[in-house]
């Protein structure tokens, strides 16, 4: 099996490939509240014939207008510039090659390529998608780079765990290294130990294939230094705090932070962006065997403090507090952390929006902004420095879970603020599934929060 990076299509064709062997049909988009000016400027024979097809330019709905010589597609949309303008369409419209007669942003068309994302690896797909003209005026290697950024943290996600082993991530982020000639160290096994990474140990030494810390390294060594991190646990049983059957039906998505990181990792490398970029992902599989870490262990983490454990399924920081403090160790502008960490930030802000916590509250700002513009919703979270009591321990310097049932997100999040000194830092609890389809937004897993810290980046050390 090839690895997910050299599988990856795109659903567009650049203007300069068109050689005429297949008819080109125009979309033309009309945005609902214009519908019925627009209507009122077509011919008698459009307007019935839009009529008996009941189009009234619904967000998601098209049409055929025109005769054989002269088909176009209209489209509905409600004039936001969003992933949902064209997200719909891939897949809806027959296939076959499509031109937009009027300009859409960047973000519209990168709308389309995701509109188009099918997860090929297990079934083939029923139909092939729509393809689209790629419009000469917008920024196409950047919008190509964005679809396959996040088509590729999508296939990581959807991946069953059996082929998603900490193993495979360690290979995924090979073959990324390879692409764009970084560096890419593994400190694997009881090697962590030797390493003082004792909580990544602790949670993946149960597991056949092995827990391991994945370090990429890109870039020129004088340029900024930003540093992503992602939770890479690719599966998550719970541990002997074992998950019922329900919670656990979707845990192949709990490296959904890792996938995130790595889509990000891909698009800030491929848009060579001028920063020193550091990708750690703590990689370790939750699973029981008798040399498991039991509730009431004190595991011996890499900045020196020690954490008993409450609940072995609260594991999703304990492997990355290790991967933090050492983040801190060469003293980055930035540090980004993404993880499906708490079931209590779910119920917080939903599936469909990454719950941010920061110590920088002006890049909290600025995040959250880029978000907005971004179509890439983020929501500001309050780390809440008086809950820290919730994160005491009788016998270590801290415990892995509060006994409280409030405010989980904001005590794991005060958690990993332990592991971090001085630097920026923002840390996001997502979901990384999409549990219902939305145009664009295909259902199963999704890149939370990736577009907008990418635009920050961009916005910040590669300004047009
Ligand atoms: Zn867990």
């Amino acid at each position: 099996m090839k690895n997910e990076i050299e599988q990856i299509t795109t659903p567009y064709v650049q203007a300069n490939d068109i050689d005429g062997s297949e008819p080109v049909t125009p979309i033309i988009l009309v945005e609902t509240a214009n519908f019925s000016s627009w209507l009122a400027l077509r011919s008698n024979d459009e307007q019935a014939w839009l009529n008996r097809q009941a189009f009234t330019a619904q967000p998601g709905q098209w049409a055929w207008l025109g005769n054989d010589q002269a088909t176009s597609i209209i489209a509905g949309w409600n004039g936001q510039k969003d992933i949902a303008t064209l997200g719909g369409l891939p897949l809806r419209l027959p296939p076959g090659l499509y031109q937009l007669t009027e300009t859409v942003s960047d973000l519209q068309l990168i709308g389309w390529g995701l509109g188009a994302y099918q997860f090929n690896r297990y079934k083939t797909a029923k139909r092939s998608a729509a393809r689209l003209v790629m419009p000469p005026a917008n920024n196409t290697s950047s919008i190509l780079n964005h679809v396959e950024a996040i088509s590729l943290t999508r296939d990581l996600i959807n991946t069953s765990a059996q082929d998603m082993a900490p193993s495979h991530l360690q290979a995924e982020i090979q073959a990324l290294a390879d692409l764009f000639g970084a560096d890419c160290d593994v400190i694997e096994g009881d090697a962590l130990l030797d390493n003082n990474c004792g909580a990544i140990h602790a949670v993946g030494r149960a597991a056949t294939d092995g827990p391991r810390l994945i370090d990429l390294q890109w870039g020129h060594a004088d340029h900024p230094k930003v540093t992503l991190v992602g939770k890479g646990v690719t599966f998550d049983s719970g541990g002997l705090n074992l998950k019922p059957a329900s919670g656990m039906r979707t845990m192949k998505k709990d490296m959904g932070g890792a996938a995130t990181a790595i889509g990000l990792a891909y698009l800030i490398m491929a848009e060579a962006l001028p920063i020193r970029l550091r990708l750690l992902v703590p990689a370790a599989e939750n699973a029981i065997a008798g040399n498991a870490f039991r509730p009431g262990d004190v595991v011996h983490t890499h900045k020196g403090l020690t954490v008993e454990i409450d609940n072995t399924d609260a594991e999703g920081r304990l492997l990355l507090c290790d991967a933090l403090s050492i983040a801190c160790e060469d003293e980055p502008e930035l540090i980004f952390d993404y993880a499906t960490l708490t079931g209590s930030a779910r119920s917080a802000v939903g599936a469909e929006v990454a719950a941010m916590f920061s110590n920088d509250t002006a890049l909290a700002n600025a995040i959250h902004t880029c978000g907005q513009i971004q179509d890439d919703p983020v929501w500001h979270m309050p780390l809440h420095q008086e809950y820290s009591y919730m994160l005491e321990s009788k016998v270590a310097d801290l415990v892995n879970s509060a006994a409280s049932p409030y405010a989980g997100a904001v005590t794991a999040a005060l958690f990993l603020q332990k592991f971090i000194g001085t630097q920026k830092w923002m840390h996001f609890d997502i979901m990384a599934f999409n549990v219902r389809a939305r145009p664009g937004r295909p259902e199963g897993g999704e890149a939370l929060a990736l577009r907008a810290v990418y635009a920050y980046l961009k916005d910040t050390y590669d300004p047009v």
